[in-house]
């Protein structure tokens, strides 16, 4: 048995799926952080349980060969990257098993339907959006930046690489603004103030929208801050103030009035103009985006008669990208600000075979099975968590040709995977995507076929 602070060395074998590494003492296994497979390092043991501890590097005995010099300060401690300290390559690869372990564990099928990742093009500066909590330090003064590791705890820092230069420079400012000003910032106290920083960017027009998230309606911003950001970024196309008064881990609240612009940002995807509002949700890394529904749409396979449903289908991105090869779409999205963009999406585009409902996914495909619509191609992009049994239930019962399932979660893919191979479809295909380099993150789209068509 191993005590805790005692000192040991351990051969890095594996990565978990949260990106930690894996070695083995004796009848032990320890995770530890910020390690490369193929790294001989000396760890210091901080927590034990039955057969597996938890451990620090100390000091590294020999280095991976996959091991690069990490290049920025804080991406040990920051809760957004963890890959900084390996080569991209094997990264991806690390990516690619991570859904292979989850489909043949969990999914119980064959690890070779899994084929290559497709890499990112960017590795830096590739997310579109940042949300940056603000409040204050033990001595009231602002600090702003993003949460440590496993916690809630701001760290100060205001640049990211994985953002665009512009947003390091909006925070930068807002930061020197805000310095001076400590009472805008929310606190349990005052439940007023600041609580985040919300930024996003159209990647093809450089348009930026510039969002404060305040704890109460009570909120006026404050018209120097906007006044100087306005002058000094003409990109910044819309300014939005959302409040949220909740105590929970949700950042958006559901009012939110524009002071200054447009209430949307536009940006182009798939040759195709998206109108997004703060509350949709819009894919972070957009030039992968473009890869990732690509290898849908392949998969999707249509011939232009077909009737297709996204569901999830956030300002329908994903289905409108398809709709000039289908005959007729339906998207179901829950936030209704997500639906009116699709629709107006749909018009703006010159889309007129589409029908959009605001519902949940598993309730209105209910609905749709009783109306007696018989979709040929259903594709799914959901949320961590998944599907629902019913919803799965009520697809099988639709029996469309095939199944497009987009994921952002191999966990509850492959959970999902299993039982519609247990009820009449096979799984044809898996493609890992690459959305978000340097997290953990990994996002796969799978092809499904019913067993009687191929
Ligand atoms: N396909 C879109 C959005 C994917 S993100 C795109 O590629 O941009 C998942 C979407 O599911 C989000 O828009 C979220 O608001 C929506 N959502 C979450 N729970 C839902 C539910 N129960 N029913 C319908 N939509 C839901």
């Amino acid at each position: 048995m191993y005590r805790k602070n005692e000192i040991i060395e351990l051969n890095i074998t594996a990565l978990t799926s949260d990106g930690d590494g894996v070695g083995r003492a004796g009848e032990m296994v320890f995770f530890v952080p910020n390690t490369a497979v193929g790294d001989i390092v000396r760890a210091k043991v901080l927590k034990t349980k039955k057969n597996v501890g938890f451990a620090r590097v100390e000091a590294i005995v020999t280095a991976s060969p996959y091991r690069v010099e990490p290049d920025c300060p804080v991406s040990f401690s920051c809760g957004g990257c963890v890959y900084r300290h390996i080569s991209y390559e094997a990264e991806c690869a690390a990516k690619r098993q991570k859904v292979i372990d989850a489909v043949t564990r969990i999914g119980k099928l064959d690890g070779a339907l899994v084929k290559d990742i497709i890499p990112s093009e960017n590795i830096d500066g590739y997310r579109n959006k940042a949300m940056i909590p603000v409040g204050l330090n033990r001595d009231g003064e602002a600090v702003m930046g993003y949460y440590a590791r496993h916690s809630h705890r701001i760290m100060h820092c205001l640049r990211c690489q994985l953002s665009p230069p512009v947003f390091n420079e909006i925070i930068s400012d807002v930061y020197t603004f805000l310095k001076h000003r400590p009472s805008l910032i929310y606190t349990p106290q005052n439940r007023r103030g600041i609580r985040h920083l919300y930024l996003r960017c159209a990647e093809t027009t450089g348009d930026v929208m510039f969002c404060i998230v305040a704890g109460s309606r009570h909120f006026d911003g404050d018209t120097a801050l906007y006044d100087s950001l306005k002058e000094k970024y003409p990109q910044i196309k819309s300014i939005v103030v959302n409040v949220n008064a909740e105590d929970t881990n949700v950042i958006l609240g559901r009012y939110t009035h524009t002071v200054y612009g447009k209430p949307y940002l536009t940006d182009t995807l798939c040759g195709l103009r998206f109108d997004i509002a703060p509350e949709a949700f819009y894919q972070v890394n957009r030039s992968q985006a473009e890869r990732l529904y690509g290898k849908a749409k392949e998969y999707a396979a249509l011939r232009g008669k077909e009737t297709l449903i996204d569901l999830y289908c956030g300002a329908g991105t994903i289905g409108l990208s398809m709709a000039d090869s289908c005959k007729h779409l339906i998207g179901v999205e829950i936030i209704p600000e997500a639906i009116e963009n699709a629709k107006r999406n749909a018009e703006r585009n010159g889309i007129h075979n589409t029908r959009f409902i605001c519902a949940d996914a598993s309730q209105a495909a209910a609905t749709l099975r009783k109306e007696g619509v018989r979709p040929d191609v259903i594709v799914v992009d959901p949320p961590r968590k998944g599907l629902t049994p019913e919803l799965i239930d009520t697809i099988v019962q639709m029996a469309p040709k095939r199944v497009v399932y987009v994921s952002c979660d191999p966990a509850t893919l492959a959970r999902d995977l299993k039982l519609f191979t247990e009820n009449n479809y096979s799984v044809r295909e898996i493609t890992p995507v690459d959305m978000f380099p340097r997290t953990s993150h990994v996002e796969a789209v799978v092809m499904m076929s019913r067993k009687d068509f191929n």
